[in-house]
């Protein structure tokens, strides 16, 4: 049971609305083209206020609403299937289970979606102006994977016996909304850190008996950033990154075991610089049951008989994780025997059907005998028994 196994599982994430659906501004409207625009009309015109809009590089304050429409906008017009059924039944027809809610949809997923990542809209920034964001070291632009986060959760033996869906809090980082993950305060932008020009890195030059030695360390003021925040956003405190709880969703598959973690691609921390999300781990532990033991796929439980019952044999009824079952005691079975029901026990993890129970048998010696019973004792012992 000491090893990981990992499981890639469907997952469900729970997110803020931010754009009501009620109040929609036409889409057409929305990217300013005719509702008879070719696809590559529609294309550009995006393209155009995706630019004008973005955070990045506009300050007011609807700046992030304003990219968030006409990027929905152009998600529904960039896709034949959506467009046709927006020109037929509106904002009220995408509503349909097919399609994304889009009052949830966080402008990261939604720049993920359609530029492919931070980093991608970075690169088109750069086609678009000249480069002007590689000024800075290209050293310093490297993406960066975000941290994976273990989550330590607890089940009991019934929930790992049936399967179960738990809602877990898992408190990460994720790109502040207040800056667009910049760092500075409304109306500021970060600036070029003077001490290393942009670059994030200082030299050293040394004469040695080598020669001469030039030695890069990050820059001490910046932090290797290449950029100095004067005035710092008061949500992430300068830091581009929030602290959020957020409500995941995790489907358990029946038969699961204390050790097993399974893995949740993309809900760990946020990557920096356009790096992808780390991974979430949740580690499972079942907890230890009043009656149950576990091994495996097998149940193990103890249960006293009489002297009778091993003697002669004997049916009874005994309790199982999930109701009861039928237990045949044979003639004759010595104390401390362990039998066997198949298929009571826990669900295979991997493969179809289940384990067994296997039971231990104990003769019980009564605590107390009425008189009658003694008797019956005494007249056993008579005939050698
Ligand atoms: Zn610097
Ligand atoms: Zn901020």
């Amino acid at each position: 049971m000491g090893f990981i196994k990992i499981i890639t599982l469907e997952i469900l994430i729970e997110v803020k609305p931010t754009l009501s659906s009620k109040n929609k501004r036409d889409y057409y409207e929305v990217l300013g083209v005719s509702r008879n625009a070719s696809s590559d009309e529609i294309k550009k015109a995006f393209r155009k206020l995706a630019l004008k809009y973005h955070p990045d590089r506009n300050n007011s304050p609807e700046a992030t609403e304003k990219f968030k429409e006409i990027g929905e906008a152009y998600e529904v017009l960039s896709d034949p299937e959506k467009r046709r059924i927006y020109d037929q039944f509106g904002h009220e027809g995408l509503k349909g289970a097919n399609f994304v809610d889009f009052s949830s949809i966080r402008l990261d997923d939604l720049m993920n979606s359609i530029f492919g990542g931070f980093g991608g809209f970075g690169d088109i920034f750069d086609t678009f102006f000249g480069g002007g964001r590689r000024s800075r070291s290209s050293r310093r632009r490297t993406a960066e994977k975000g941290a994976n986060i273990k989550y330590n959760l607890h089940i009991t033996l019934e929930e790992a016996y049936t399967g179960v869906k738990k809602e877990i809090s898992v408190p990460h980082y994720e790109t502040c909304m207040k800056c667009a993950g910049k760092g500075t305060a409304p109306g500021y932008q970060p600036e070029i850190c003077p001490s290393c020009n942009g670059t994030g890195q200082k030299q050293t030059v040394q004469r040695s008996f080598m020669g001469q030695v030039v030695t890069i360390t990050d820059c001490k003021r910046c932090k290797g950033t290449g950029r100095i925040i004067r005035k710092k956003c008061p949500k992430c405190n300068g830091e581009g990154i929030v602290k959020v709880e957020r409500k995941i969703e995790v489907k358990i598959p029946k038969g699961i075991e204390t050790g097993i973690s399974l893995k949740v691609r993309g809900q760990g921390q946020a990557g920096r610089l356009g790096g992808e999300a780390g991974d979430l781990y949740v580690i499972i532990h079942v907890d230890k049951h009043k009656i149950f033991k576990r091994e495996g796929e097998y149940l193990y439980r103890e249960i006293p008989i009489t002297y009778s019952q091993a003697v002669l044999g004997d049916s009874i009824k005994v309790d199982t994780l999930d109701g009861t079952a039928t237990l045949n005691i044979p003639p004759r079975t010595k104390s401390g025997t362990i039998l066997r029901i198949p298929g009571k026990g826990m669900p295979r993890l991997r493969g179809r059907g289940y384990g067994d129970l296997l039971i231990k048998v104990d003769i019980a010696i009564p605590e107390k005998l009425n008189s009658k019973q003694v008797e019956a004792i005494k007249n056993l012992k008579k005939i050698g028994l």
